[in-house]
C-alpha cells in the first residue's frame, strides 16, 4: 500500500480564515533509499487554515536524514527543518482528507545536502586500496596527483 499522511477536514471548525494543527510524529518510509534514509521520525506539526476555496498549509516539520559522507561513505546524520507553506485545493481534497506526504518528499528531495561530511576532518578513502584513512594509513604509497599536476608535466615536455 503507498504510504500516505492524511489531515482530516472533515471536523474542520466552520468559517472563512480558521486553523486547525495537526501534530505529527511518525516514522516515514523513503520513496527512494538510495537517494536518502530517515534517521528519525518527521515530528512537529502543520497547521491549515481555511479559505474560501482551499487551504494553506504551512509545515514546521524536522526529522534526521541519514547520508553516505561525500568521502569515506560512513553513514553520516544531519538534522533538518521543513519549513514552508503549501496550498490545497480540489482535487487534491479527499474525503478521507488531504495528503500532505508528496509535499514532503519533494521538500526532502530540495533539502538534500549536495555534500556531507562525517566530520570536516574526513580523510576519505585511500584511492588505491580503499582503505579508510581515518583509521590509519595504509600501506600504499600516497601519490595524490591532482590533475592540474599532470598538466604541468605535460607543459614541461614540450
Ligand atoms: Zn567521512
Ligand atoms: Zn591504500
Amino acid at each position: 500500500m503507498k504510504s500516505k499522511i492524511l489531515l482530516s477536514v472533515k471536523d474542520f471548525p466552520k468559517g472563512t480564515g480558521t486553523t486547525q494543527n495537526y501534530p505529527i510524529d511518525q516514522k516515514i518510509p523513503s520513496p527512494d533509499p538510495s537517494i536518502f534514509q530517515l534517521s528519525k521520525n518527521l515530528s512537529g506539526k502543520v497547521t491549515l487554515t481555511k479559505l474560501t476555496k482551499l487551504y494553506i498549509a504551512s509545515f514546521h516539520l524536522k526529522t534526521q536524514f541519514l547520508l553516505p559522507c561525500s568521502r569515506c561513505n560512513k553513514p553520516t546524520k544531519k538534522e533538518i527543518e521543513l519549513k514552508f507553506k503549501q496550498e490545497y485545493k480540489p482535487p487534491d481534497i479527499k474525503k478521507d482528507g488531504i495528503d500532505i506526504l508528496p509535499v514532503i518528499f519533494e521538500e526532502l528531495i530540495l533539502l538534500l545536502p549536495s555534500k556531507i561530511l562525517c566530520q570536516e576532518s574526513c580523510q576519505g578513502l585511500c584511492a588505491v586500496c580503499g582503505k579508510d584513512l581515518n583509521t590509519g594509513k595504509c600501506a600504499c604509497k600516497q601519490i595524490k596527483k591532482s590533475p592540474f599536476e599532470k598538466l604541468k608535466k605535460l607543459k614541461i615536455k614540450k
